[in-house]
C-alpha cells in the first residue's frame, strides 16, 4: 500500500532521516518504535506532505505522493493524528468531528461513520456539546483519532497516541487501534515510544535509531529479540 524508498529528510542543514526505507501492506498495523529525537514524527511528516523529503521516493498505491500538497496527500486517503493531539480547542467535541469530514460530500455515510465513531468511543457522545478544550487528556486523544476518522482515511498514522496519557487509558486506545484496523479495514502506521504496548498492538514493526532504520520484523519476534528487549523495553 504504501512504500518510502531511500528517503532523506532534513531541517534546514540537518537531516533528520537518513535513506528510511519501508512498506506497509494494506489492513497491517505497522509501528515505528525509538528513542526521542529517532526522526518517528519526521517519517509520519514525511509521508503526509508537511516535511517533504529532499531525496527518494514515496509510493501510495504505486502513486509518487513525495511531491504532493498535505491536502493533496489526505485526498487520497492518508490522514495523521500529530503528537499533541491539536483538536480546536474553542470548538465542541461535534465540530471538531465535522472538521475532520470536511473533504466529503457524502452525507448520508458521514453520519453512519458519525454513529459509529460516538459507538467507539461513548464519552465523545456523551461530551458532543462540550468544548474540546474541556476534555482530559485521553478523551482529546480520542476526539483527534475520531476526528481523522471523520475523513475516512485508508491510511491512518498515528504519532505517539500513549503521550502524556495513564497507562490504563492507553491500553483502552490502544485497544480500539485494533478494533479500527479490524472493523474499518484501516491500515495503520503507528509511531511510538512505549515500544512494549506497540509491539503488542501491530503486524511488524522497525526500529529508528538517529534517523535509520537499524532493525525491523515481524512483531512477535521483536518483542522476543534479546537488544530490543534491552533498549526499549526496559528487560
Ligand atoms: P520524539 O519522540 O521526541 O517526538 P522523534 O523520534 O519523533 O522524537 P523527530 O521529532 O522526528 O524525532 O526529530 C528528529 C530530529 O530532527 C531530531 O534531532 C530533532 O531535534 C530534529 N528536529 C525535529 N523537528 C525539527 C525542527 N522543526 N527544526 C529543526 N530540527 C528538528
Amino acid at each position: 500500500m504504501l512504500e518510502l524508498r531511500n528517503i532523506n529528510s532534513y531541517y534546514g542543514n540537518i537531516q533528520a532521516l537518513h535513506d528510511i526505507s519501508l512498506k506497509i501492506e494494506e489492513g497491517e498495523i505497522i509501528t515505528l518504535i525509538g528513542a526521542n529525537g529517532a526522526g518517528k514524527s519526521t517519517t509520519l511528516m514525511s509521508i503526509s506532505g508537511i516535511v517533504p523529503p529532499r531525496s527518494g521516493e514515496i509510493l501510495y498505491k504505486g502513486e509518487a505522493i513525495h511531491q504532493m500538497s498535505p491536502d493533496k496527500i489526505v485526498g487520497l486517503g492518508i490522514c495523521q493524528v500529530p503528537e499533541g493531539r491539536h483538536i480546536f480547542p474553542d470548538l465542541t467535541v461535534a465540530e471538531n468531528l465535522d472538521m475532520g469530514a470536511f473533504l466529503r460530500r457524502d452525507s448520508q455515510q458521514i453520519k453512519q461513520d458519525l454513529d459509529y465513531i460516538y459507538d467507539l468511543f461513548p464519552i465523545l457522545a456523551d461530551r458532543r456539546n462540550q468544548p474540546g478544550g474541556n476534555l482530559s487528556g485521553g478523551e482529546q486523544q480520542m476526539l483527534a483519532i475520531s476526528r481523522a476518522l471523520m475523513a475516512k482515511p485508508q491510511l491512518l498514522l498515528l504519532d505517539e497516541p500513549s503521550m502524556g496519557l495513564a497507562p490504563l487509558v492507553t491500553r483502552q486506545i490502544f485497544g480500539i487501534i485494533k478494533k479500527i484496523n479490524q472493523e474499518q479495514n484501516t491500515t495503520i502506521f503507528l509511531v511510538e515510544q512505549n515500544a512494549n504496548l506497540a509491539l503488542k498492538t501491530a503486524d511488524r514493526g522497525y526500529v529508528l535509531e538517529t534517523g535509520r532504520i537499524s532493525m525491523q520484523g515481524k512483531a512477535t519476534d521483536m518483542l522476543k529479540n534479546k537488544d530490543i528487549q534491552k533498549a526499549y523495553l526496559g528487560m
